[in-house]
């Protein structure tokens, strides 16, 4: 008797309900014994006055089962809820965001026949998507990119794995680490770390803009590639447009303990009820879900019998085969499921393992220091004072606190002491950089009475301690700066 797994359905907004309902109907033709439990998210429960669109039965589904099968969930742009498609991501730390592209038989595109077969590794909770994004005055607003060693080892660490639980050879890693030394360099110096325990697996850095130009040039050259999140969701969705579109890209996103599996696509509401949108990466999503959870003859069944669905030459309205008409929604999925157990012979089946789990330490601080000193602080000020009178303003401060000001910035670009006479362009927040003097430390106490100096003329925002870790230090210079 094979097993009965317990799965958390969320069918989602939009063209949601029509993908998801095509891949369940799919997956039970299999004879795979799967207990759907059907739960709410998204645009009707906010509509229902709740912020996070996922009502407490959903996140208990979920607990309980640690495997759902997701719809897209809609999120209103630019103002409002928080998405809850994040929310679940990171309320499960499912901290992996696996997303294959590959190209399907049957399904022609500009770049058919190059057997683009690869893998988007995206890291899923960290960086601009923690969301902590503030109005530093009423016009300038700001968001806080955060990655952290232990975020990066564990999504690098994920990725070897998943390269070898596929049999694959290599792994790029794709980092803006040219331009964020510390960010984009944080994982990028994992990523240099950790490929030393991995002597069998090919590993390169690339930058991701050139990554993005050699997806589009050179798709064949990459097997896995692992990146940041914000990185990740731009790369993958390139890379869905070089296999037929987003009616072709699933996803994974995988943590210690629960697995959501979702298309990369959202709800295309202009589609929705129109029983003519694509399923296939919805239900390629469902057979990631299937290897997850062991069912590997299941997942290949469906694979086959897509490839053969395609090249026989029923498609969907995304798919353009010259003299082929593109059936319903409908018509697909029941063409898949008269298929199952068809063998499409020209396919390359890889060699699929588990993922072995990664291990690291839980420790919260992750890396230790031994000596950590505070040379100095970036004071994020508003004014629309010239720059000539403030900066001499601000040098004042500083003198009588024993601090030197060292440069004034206004988005990065040095304003005062002015090098030379071209201006750039000035807004009404501008950050300035205090230094002790060297051999010693900023103590709390001066910085108070030098907030307390501004605060009588100036509104302050925030402030970032300039630290220096074992002699190694923990800020970035500013353009200009010496
Ligand atoms: P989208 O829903 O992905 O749709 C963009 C375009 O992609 C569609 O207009 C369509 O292109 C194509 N497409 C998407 N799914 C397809 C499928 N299954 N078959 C064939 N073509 C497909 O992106 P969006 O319009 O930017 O976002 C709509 C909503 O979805 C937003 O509220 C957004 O926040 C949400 N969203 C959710 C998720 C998620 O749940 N994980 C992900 C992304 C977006 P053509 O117009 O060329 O036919």
């Amino acid at each position: 008797m094979s097993k009965t797994h317990h799965i958390t359905l969320i069918q989602g907004d939009g063209i949601g309900p029509e993908v998801t309902g095509a891949t369940r109907k799919i997956i039970d033709a299999t004879g795979v014994k799967i207990n759907w439990d059907i739960c709410e998210a998204g645009a009707a429960v906010f509509k229902k006055g709740l912020a996070t669109g996922l009502p407490k039965e959903t996140i208990d589904s979920i607990h309980k089962n640690k495997i759902a099968l997701k719809g897209p969930l809609e999120t209103p742009i630019g103002f409002g809820e928080k998405s809850a498609n994040v929310t679940l991501r990171k309320m499960f730390e499912t901290y992996g965001n696996i997303r294959p592209i590959r190209e399907l038989p049957g399904v022609p595109t500009p770049f058919s026949g190059r057997n683009i077969d690869l893998v988007i590794v995206r890291e899923n909770v960290e960086d601009l998507y923690a969301g902590i994004e503030h109005m530093q005055s009423p016009g300038v607003a700001q968001c806080l990119k955060l990655i952290s060693r232990k975020g990066s080892e564990k999504i690098i660490r994920l990725a070897f794995e998943f390269v070898r639980s596929e049999g694959r050879k290599k792994l790029h890693c794709a980092t803006k680490a040219n331009i964020m030394k510390l960010t984009e360099g944080t994982m990028k110096r994992a990523f240099e770390d950790i490929a030393k325990e991995y002597p069998d697996i090919e590993a390169h850095h690339i930058i991701v803009d050139n990554c993005a130009h050699m997806m589009a040039k050179n798709p064949e050259m990459f097997d896995v590639i692992v990146t940041t999140n914000m990185n990740g969701d731009i790369l993958s969705d390139l890379g869905s447009a070089l296999i037929g579109g987003l009616g072709f890209a699933p996803g994974a996103n995988i943590g210690d303990d629960v697995a959501i599996f979702e298309a990369v696509h959202g709800s295309a509401p202009k589609y929705a009820g129109k029983n003519e949108i694509n399923p296939t990466a919805v239900l390629l999503s469902g057979v990631m879900m299937l290897r997850h959870i062991g069912e590997f003859d299941a997942a290949r069944m469906i694979e086959q019998a897509l490839y053969l669905t395609f090249s026989s030459g029923c498609i969907t309205r995304d798919v353009k085969v010259p003299g082929k008409n593109p059936v319903s929604t409908t018509a697909f999925t029941d063409e898949v499921i008269k298929n199952l157990g068809k063998e499409y012979d020209h396919e390359k089946i890889r060699p699929y393992k588990p993922i072995a789990k990664v291990a690291i330490s839980q420790d919260v601080d992750f890396v230790k220091t031994k000596k950590r000193t505070v040379v100095g602080a970036d004071i994020f000020i508003e004014t629309t004072k010239p720059m000539a009178a403030f900066g001499p303003e601000m040098e004042s401060f500083g003198h009588k606190h024993h601090l030197t000001l060292k440069l004034i910035t206004c988005r990065g670009v040095k304003v005062f002491p002015r090098d030379h006479e071209i201006s750039p362009d000035v807004i009404d927040v501008v950050r300035c950089r205090f230094m002790a003097p060297q051999e010693t430390e900023l103590e709390h106490k001066t910085l108070h009475a030098l907030l307390a100096d501004i605060e009588s003329h100036y509104h302050w925002m925030h402030i970032e301690k300039l630290q220096v870790f074992d002699g190694v230090i923990g800020y970035s210079k500013a353009h200009g700066e010496d």
